[in-house]
């Protein structure tokens, strides 16, 4: 895969699914990979993690990135993936530089490895894990519109050749999940589809400030997502991907598709006009 010259990237939000998606070929798997041969070898990729939750915000650093198994009781093929990208020091002091700027206080960390909601979407992406990766945390104890402050902060990056990607699920409840005795090919649940498609509509429209309030004002919200974890990057890379609707910035749904009919797996560009056609 070439380097590719974006005068810049967009930021995503990707749905990474159960850990065992890492080894599976489904529709959003091969959205992934094609996804990352649209897009081209970034410099770096930023990522947050709905995995990774900290009081502040914190950047994983370190060169040398482990490949975390943060589950238990999945098959043993899946503690065999390993994803042996290197990490960026450059990148990392720039977030922190950038957060600094925007009056963010931020951790680093040089010990953290990469956990499975940075790697799962990032093997089907870049297979060859050449591209440098520099993770940061979420925090569940702040809201929606700070995590939304804290893309805000970074989207400068995307025109330093920087892809930022928002790991989570755009459904989570690992309840219904478990209990619900789902087949992996049932199709999408109402409740689970007319939380997204909401969500979808405030995105395209660029209302989001309604998607800052998706578990007060959306349908079934508090269902689709009983923790705040799994779309917490979602605000974050709404936010990445230029705040500004008067200035051109615009969000869109480049996938939808659902695992179990309750784990909906939908991936959002964000960005201008050109940073979302290029993924298309
Ligand atoms: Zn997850």
């Amino acid at each position: 895969m070439t380097e590719n010259h974006h005068a810049s990237y967009p930021s995503l939000f990707v749905s990474h699914g159960a850990p065992t998606l890492a080894l599976e070929d489904c529709a959003v798997t091969r959205f992934l990979t094609s996804l990352g041969q649209k897009l081209g070898k970034p410099k770096a990729i930023l990522i947050i993690s709905a995995h990774f939750d900290q009081r502040r915000p914190t950047i994983a650093c370190g060169e040398r990135l482990e490949t975390i198994y943060d589950f238990g009781g999945f098959p043993a093929a899946l503690y065999e993936v390993r994803y042996p990208a290197r990490g960026s020091s450059e990148i990392a002091v720039r977030v922190r530089e950038l957060l600094l700027e925007a009056g963010i206080a931020s951790d680093m960390d040089e010990t953290r490895g990469m956990d499975h909601g940075c790697w799962v979407p990032l093997v089907h992406m870049y297979p060859n894990a050449d591209v440098p990766i520099v993770q940061l945390s979420i925090s569940m104890g702040q809201s929606p519109q700070w995590h939304f402050e804290l893309g805000q902060a970074l989207s400068g990056l995307r025109e330093e050749g920087v892809l930022i990607i928002g790991s989570g699920s755009a459904s989570h409840n690992l309840r219904e999940l478990m209990m619900g005795q789902h087949d992996e090919e049932e199709p999408m649940v109402p409740w689970v589809r007319d939380f997204t498609d909401w969500v979808t509509e405030k995105i395209e429209t660029g209302d989001y400030q309604s998607v800052l309030s998706v578990m007060t004002d959306a349908p079934e919200g508090k269902r689709n997502h009983p923790t705040m974890d799994h779309i917490h990057p979602l605000f974050f890379a709404l936010g990445a991907g230029g705040s500004a609707v008067e200035d051109g910035a615009r969000g869109k749904r480049i996938h939808a598709s659902t695992t179990y009919g309750v784990l909906a797996m939908d991936i959002y560009a964000f960005g201008n006009e050109e940073d979302i056609s290029s993924t298309a």
